[in-house]
């Protein structure tokens, strides 16, 4: 047996030890194949089960609607901030983007590439880190699409209720929440996410997409970058990310025994509770930069009183066990990712390091 340290770093992060352990058991001989699966052949009989199962298993557990298809991509979730202008952007219509923090800019910097390019909410002057409410977000009448990140990883800030934006097509960048909760797919056209957070290691970017908005793409564009390519051919246009849509299938199998996204909802809430009252119980010793109502239960941030204390509270919660508290170095003070494979006693205990530590401060 290893010794595992509570892992909670933003990503790469923490993965569910059996999905690791079916991976270690059957590196060198896939089900009695005589060979690792990544050395298999991905239009192989083998392979091609995994590949199926995976789709079917995202379909099963985010319950998606038929008429959307899914998609597993090279790239991370980067990728897709370069192809969703290329795909949807149209002469004359706007590209309206929600910047709520570092991810929504990076992707909102590969929209301004457009003519269309439109912010259309912005919470840089707003005294506390949010997430606008539902209604806040209104798309302009001529937009191609509006985009949205509903979780800022380094922020901390999640959203609560996706807007209804009637024929203009939503576009979220879930990567750091997808899997957390059930998903309201009647609001939702495309959900993207890199793996790396909650669903497996990194590499890979899962797109779902509705087919009437595969459609509507743009056809002028390079074959890999277009969602159609892919979607006609099943995430097999070229060698699909073998290992990591493995390692993500054995993920979701953890998920499927695990009660699903309910159950997994269950445990954020369990988990992200056990930090946040130890921050609103510390006076304000301890403070949290966020809105209260925006709070992520995936990636919870706060504050100590001086950058002295917080090194000294990550230096020493690393010698206890905790590993990844720095916060992102654009922001600093202290983070806590808390994807689905955090056991609830790691957020129990740090919860319990974080009062010791104030108390011997
Ligand atoms: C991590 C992250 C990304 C980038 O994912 P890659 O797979 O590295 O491209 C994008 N958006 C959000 C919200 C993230 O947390």
């Amino acid at each position: 047996m290893t010794n595992r340290i509570f892992n909670f770093s933003a990503g790469p992060c923490t993965l569910p030890l059996p999905a690791l352990e079916k991976a270690q058991h059957e590196f060198l001989d896939y089900q009695c194949s005589g060979m690792s699966i990544i050395e298999q052949s991905h239009r192989g009989k083998q392979y091609d089960e995994i590949h199926n199962t995976a789709i079917a298993n995202l379909k099963f557990l985010l319950d998606i609607p038929d008429d959307f298809s899914v998609l597993m991509l090279h790239g991370g979730a980067t990728q897709n901030f370069v192809m969703i202008p290329m795909n949807f952007a149209k002469e004359g219509k706007s590209l309206d983007y929600v910047l709520t923090g570092s991810w929504s800019k990076k992707a909102a910097a590969e929209g301004k590439r457009y003519n269309g390019y439109k912010a259309i909410w912005s919470n840089e002057e707003k005294p506390k880190s949010c997430m606008p409410v539902a209604s806040e977000i209104v798309p302009s009448e001529n937009a191609a699409y509006v985009h949205i990140c509903s979780n800022e990883t380094i922020g901390g800030i999640e959203l609560q209720e996706f807007p209804d934006c009637g024929d203009i097509p939503v576009i979220i960048d879930m990567s750091s929440h997808i899997m957390s909760r059930p998903l309201p797919f009647d609001k939702i056209d495309m959900i993207y996410a890199g793996a790396q957070k909650n669903l497996g290691p990194a590499g890979m970017g899962i797109v779902i997409i509705r087919n009437s908005l595969i459609a509507q793409a743009n056809t002028d564009i390079s074959n890999f970058m277009s969602y159609k390519t892919h979607a006609d051919s099943n995430s097999l246009y070229n060698t699909p990310p073998v290992f990591a849509i493995y390692m993500m299938n054995n993920v979701l199998e953890w998920v499927k025994a695990n009660g699903g996204v309910l159950g997994m909802q269950k445990l954020a809430t369990q988990r992200s509770a056990f930090l946040y009252d130890a921050v609103d119980a510390s006076d304000g010793w301890y403070s949290c930069p966020v809105e209260k109502s925006c709070r992520s239960k995936m990636n919870v941030v706060w504050r100590l009183p001086t950058e002295e204390l917080e090194k000294k509270f990550i230096s020493e919660a690393a010698a206890a066990g905790f590993s990844g508290l720095k916060g992102h170095r654009s922001v600093g003070g202290c983070r806590a990712s808390m994807y689905n494979a955090m056991p609830v006693e790691g957020a129990e205990k740090l919860a319990q390091f974080m009062i010791d530590f104030k108390n011997n401060n």
